[in-house]
């Protein structure tokens, strides 16, 4: 089925949509800017294996709103953006991703990227020698942000826990981590600094067999987590993973992970709902990464892990309050809320005079912000 991508922008609010093409490197890759009322549109340069290019630019679409919703329940001052990268066995990364380097500079500030899955720092060094609108690995940078987006996670996880059974007593749970990757393998960390009990999967057999080296933890086949028994599910690896047939299957009282877009469809965090299973939302409580990129670009200050976890813990708790006290489903409030500060930022944006937000200063040497 074909994607209508102007009635698609139309209907979710896009600002603007770019297929990318490149023949010397075969790069081929589409950039979603959803929102740049309040700021830059920040968003992640995601690099997959996709089936076809529908899949590739479906993805970019939903990844770029929900970016969206993220800065505007996190209080970032910009919107969403998201690129996604088609890869394949010919492509050529380096210059690929200097060509990615060169479509940003000339959006002139509009876009910032980030890491996303398939992008780490060597991608962004080689983004980053042809556009100052990247967050820079290493020194210079952000810093560590996996461990931001991890502590963000913790801390939903601890704010659900208190929601649900008015107590967190990590010794007594079993949290199910769905990915070892950047941010499973911090909170693995986390998690089993603070006692509890950690159940993982990966689907990487390397990643896997680090795991096995490094934790004293059960690892169970990728597939099978979803029915493992447990306090915590923690979807740590791709989206579109809860749907009509894993969702009857798992045995948690909580889903809350960084994973982005891990609900197949909105229906399926009314049907978690339904099966009284509480569904942190992952754009609420995978902030971290962005709050800490974000705000660096913006001020030059790399905001503080503990800092983090009391911004997150404190929206997922008022999420979750809303939510408990209408009795709907966490995903479904969380949505109507973010939309709606949408709404106003670009109401403000286009009545300058009305309390429109300050226009940022720049990182010290970075490149100025455009709204
Ligand atoms: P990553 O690629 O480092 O880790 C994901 C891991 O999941 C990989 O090791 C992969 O092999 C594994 N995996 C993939 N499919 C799997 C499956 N079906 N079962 C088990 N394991 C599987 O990515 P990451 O940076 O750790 O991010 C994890 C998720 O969190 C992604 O969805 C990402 O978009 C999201 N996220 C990440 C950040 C961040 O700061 N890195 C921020 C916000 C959201």
């Amino acid at each position: 089925m074909a994607v209508h991508v102007l009635d698609a922008m139309a209907r979710e609010g896009f600002e603007q949509v770019i297929a990318l093409h490149d023949r010397d490197s075969g790069l081929r890759a589409f950039v979603g800017v959803h929102d740049t009322s309040a700021g830059p549109a920040f968003g992640g340069i995601r690099r997959f294996p996709y089936r076809d290019e529908r899949s590739a630019l479906i993805d970019c679409l939903r990844l770029s709103r929900a970016m969206s919703r993220k800065c505007a329940l996190a209080g970032i001052r910009g919107g969403g953006g998201k690129i996604v990268v088609l890869d394949h066995a010919e492509l050529q990364r380096e210059p690929a991703y200097a060509h990615l380097g060169r479509a940003i500079e000339r959006l002139g500030g509009r876009y910032y990227a980030g890491p996303d899955v398939g992008t780490g720092p060597d991608e962004l060094r080689w983004v980053a020698t042809e556009t100052a609108y990247v967050t820079r690995p290493g020194e210079g940078g952000p810093g560590h942000l996996e461990a931001a987006t991890a502590a963000g996670v913790f801390a939903g996880m601890a704010a659900a826990l208190r929601a649900d059974e008015g107590e967190e007593a990590w010794e007594r749970r079993t949290v199910v981590v769905q990915g070892l990757g950047n941010v499973g393998q911090v909170l693995v960390e986390r998690l089993l600094a603070r006692g509890a009990r950690v159940v993982g999967s990966e689907i990487d057999p390397v990643r896997e067999e680090a795991a096995r080296e490094k934790w004293d933890i059960e690892l169970v086949r990728p597939g099978t987590e979803v029915d493992v028994e447990c306090d915590v599910f923690c979807p740590c690896a791709m989206g579109g993973i809860l749907h009509d047939l894993t969702i009857q299957r798992l045995r948690t009282r909580i889903v809350c992970g960084s994973a982005n877009n891990p609900l197949a469809h909105r229906r399926h965090g009314q049907r978690l709902h339904e099966l009284g299973i509480l569904y942190v939302p992952d754009f609420v409580v995978s902030a971290g990464a962005l709050i800490r990129g974000a705000e660096f670009h913006q001020t030059g200050r790399a905001t503080a892990l503990d800092e983090i976890e009391r911004r997150v813990s404190s929206v997922v708790g008022d999420v979750l309050a809303l939510a408990a006290a209408e009795q709907r489903a966490p995903s479904i409030v969380a949505i109507e809320e973010a939309d709606r500060r949408i709404r106003e930022r670009r109401r403000a944006a286009r009545t300058p005079d009305a309390a429109s937000p300050p226009t940022p200063s720049p990182a010290p040497g970075g490149p100025p912000v455009t709204s």
